[in-house]
């Protein structure tokens, strides 16, 4: 760009003419600075992976069911807000978590795992 007052050539984002000091308008506001967007959903999600763990790895009958569907719940609730990746890793944890419980609830509850 060019100084309005004398056209000396300037740098696009100069703020001051360096011929004859001019002030050319422009700001100088970073132009690829990065705002952190909070993805909607991500909350739920995060909840839903946690959940998803923990329904895998409590060791507690019929509780861990809950959880993991709880967790799964919250994953499904956070896909529907927007939050698209984690949200499908919270569904994925939390339905391994589920049938993992499942599982150990059938086998502590039929008397062949006792904990
Ligand atoms: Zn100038």
């Amino acid at each position: 760009m060019f100084c309005c007052k004398c056209g000396a050539q300037l740098q696009a984002d100069s703020r001051f003419c360096t011929s004859c000091g001019n002030q050319t308008g422009v700001v100088n506001t970073p132009s690829n600075y990065y705002y952190p967007k909070k993805t909607l959903g991500s909350g739920e999600a995060t909840a839903s992976i946690i959940l998803g763990a923990v329904a895998f790895f409590l060791p507690i009958p019929v509780l861990d069911i809950m959880v993991g569907i709880a967790g799964l719940i919250l994953g499904i609730v956070a896909r529907k807000k927007g939050s698209e990746g984690i949200a499908v890793v919270g569904i994925v944890i939390s339905i391994i978590g589920t049938i993992n419980a499942l599982i150990f609830t059938y086998y502590v509850l039929s008397g062949q795992l006792f904990i």
